[in-house]
């Protein structure tokens, strides 16, 4: 039976695929049934998963350091007891040889039926011994897949590019492992627009949707899907007509694609000679073939925090180094901006959840790097080292007080005195550059231009910040609008003061990609837009059709403006 689906676009385009369900987040996997003669093997590759956990458990017991909290031993022997009972070590057994489904599956269904179990049970202590089954779960899974919180890959990789991912909700942890593989489409039932989920599915350049509550529950695996991502909907098992429709405008989409690549290496200048810098935002540092591909001056911002995510320790100084200094080395001699590790909130680092009530206002970004400062120099050193090979730029995400900006300061002068120290060549020029992201640097923007070489205004939390919508709550996203008075004259204002004072300003938020909202930033003064690498071909395309002289009484006129149908006309006027 044919039915729509509604949510959030946050990646444009049409993918039609086939249905591939995974689960929860908290332990994403997939689901695929096996012919039957690979059940016996998949019964056995979970038994072994078994056998190396406990042997894993067995040897931490074994080998408890003498500096060990006294429970430790306990909580180990706990993990064991878990581990050895039948409702996890044979029951997954059984669901695998009456279902053939994959082992990881099989593990999820029991752990989901005995955690309802432990929420019925009213004494406290056994509730809490959940979070005990889930950390055995986890370990078995990471055994299972030899990663933590890696997805295993369907059957068949030469069909990924058919298929359309249907989860719950996916962490971008999950989502920046996608880089790997060659999904036509994925959709989910939670997350904003501006989640760093949704950030990192546009520059897979992927149609996706989010927000779409009952997809998981509603769409079956293997169902014939179309994702129209510009659209935010679903529609799933639909008739030839339908089909045939979407074949079309996914062709058309496709057409202009390869048109647009043609304006690769055209500059990007106004109609009236005004010559804009297009920069790329990255996650890993494999995304700059994507950047250069799609014609940008330099990288924007590279979000570092990424190199720490999907993994059990933190990179050390070296493999830091050799990560930054490919990126440098790969933007031949153009501008690379990497941005301190911005971890916390949605981005727990080693796969953690965040545990604050309010993540979002916690330890994260330049609050969590200030508390581990040894961690924190570690970065810098590599930062600073790399920066022999290539244009490096240090961007500061988060800051709210001078007082941040002086000891993130003081912190580059101790590592770049270690490396004097040490006769390690860096760059002596280096700019460190704080992204004003908080109201609160926003509206004291004084304080920082007189102590940092640049700025490069962070939309997606500034918005978070000012208009109190969690970024990752679907249930708020409708609240979530760029062009609210209050936005529009806070990023003016920014630009005006960091222009007056002489401070290079950027926008690196993910209003440097919508194309609706290029031509107002180009009036407010805006001369550098860092996005990810799919839309850079479209906001050149814009600023090539623009004459900035006609612009800014309009923008003007926006921000005098508080009716929103008014401003939405007045924008509309501007694009026309
Ligand atoms: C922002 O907040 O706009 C930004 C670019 O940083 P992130 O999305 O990584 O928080
Ligand atoms: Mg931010």
């Amino acid at each position: 039976m044919s039915f729509t689906v509604h949510g959030i676009g946050v990646s444009g385009g049409i993918a039609i695929g086939h249905a591939h369900l995974v689960s929860h987040a908290k332990l994403e996997v997939a689901h695929y049934v096996l012919p039957p003669h690979q059940v016996a093997e998949e019964s056995a590759r979970f038994d072994d998963a078994i056998r190396r956990v406990r042997a894993e458990l067995e040897e931490l017991r074994d080998n408890v350091p003498a500096t060990a909290p006294p429970e430790f031993c306990a909580f180990i022997n706990l993990h064991l007891m878990i581990l050895g009972d039948s409702t996890l070590s044979a029951v997954p057994r059984q669901i695998i040889e009456t279902e053939h489904c994959n082992a990881e599956w099989a593990l999820k269904v029991q752990m989901d039926a005995l955690l309802a179990q432990f929420d019925e049970i009213d004494d406290g202590y056994m509730r809490e011994r959940k979070g005990d089954v889930i950390q055995v779960v986890e370990r078995v899974m990471r055994a299972l897949s030899g990663q933590p919180g890696y997805i295993p890959p369907p059957p068949s990789a030469d069909s990924e590019h058919n298929l359309i991912l249907i989860a719950r909700d996916l962490s971008p942890a999950d989502v920046v492992q996608f880089k790997q593989h060659q999904f036509a489409s994925f959709i989910t039932d939670l997350g904003g627009t501006t989640s760093h989920t949704a950030v990192v599915a546009r520059s897979l350049a992927i149609p996706s949707i989010v927000a779409l509550h009952s997809a998981r529950k509603l769409i079956r695996e293997n169902e014939l899907v179309i994702v129209d991502g510009t659209q935010g909907v679903v529609m799933v098992d639909p008739d030839q007509q339908v089909l045939a429709e979407y074949q079309l405008r996914q062709h058309q989409f496709e057409l202009e694609r390869r048109k647009l690549r043609r304006l690769r290496d055209t500059r990007a200048a106004t109609l009236d000679g005004v010559v804009v810098d297009l920069q790329a935002n990255i996650e890993l540092p494999r995304d700059v073939v994507q950047a250069r591909e799609n014609g940008a001056t330099g990288i924007g911002l590279f979000r570092s925090e990424f190199l720490f995510l999907n993994r059990d320790g933190l990179p050390d100084e070296d493999e830091q180094f050799e990560a930054y200094r490919k990126v440098a080395a790969d933007m031949d001699g153009m501008p690379v901006t990497i941005r301190t590790y911005d971890l916390g909130a949605d981005k727990p680092a080693n796969g953690g959840e965040p545990c604050a009530t309010n993540p979002a206002l916690g330890l994260r970004a330049i609050r969590l790097c200030l508390t581990e400062p040894q961690r924190f120099i570690t970065q810098l050193r590599a930062m600073l080292r790399a920066s022999h090979y290539g244009k490096i730029n240090i961007l500061i995400p988060m800051l709210a007080t001078a007082a941040e900006a002086d000891q993130a300061l003081a912190l580059i002068r101790r590592a770049r005195q270690g490396l004097d120290e040490e006769g390690v060549p860096y760059d002596r020029g280096v700019k460190v550059g704080g992204m004003i992201e908080v109201p609160a640097a926003a509206l004291a923007l004084g304080m920082f231009v007189r102590k940092l070489d640049f700025l490069s205004i962070g939309t997606n939390d500034l918005i978070q910040y000012t208009l109190a919508i969690d970024r990752t709550d679907d249930t708020v996203a409708h609240l979530y609008d760029p062009l609210h008075p209050a936005i529009l004259s806070l990023i003016a204002d920014i630009i005006r003061t960091a222009d007056r004072a002489g401070v290079p300003i950027a926008l690196c938020g993910e209003m440097a990609g919508d194309v609706s909202l290029t031509r107002l930033l180009l009036a407010f003064g805006l001369r550098q837009y860092s996005m990810h690498a799919a839309h850079l071909l479209d906001v050149k395309q814009v600023i090539l059709k623009s004459n900035l002289t006609q612009l800014k009484p309009l923008a003007r006129r926006m921000l005098r403006t508080t009716d929103r149908e008014k401003l939405h006309a007045l924008l509309d006027k501007l694009n026309a």
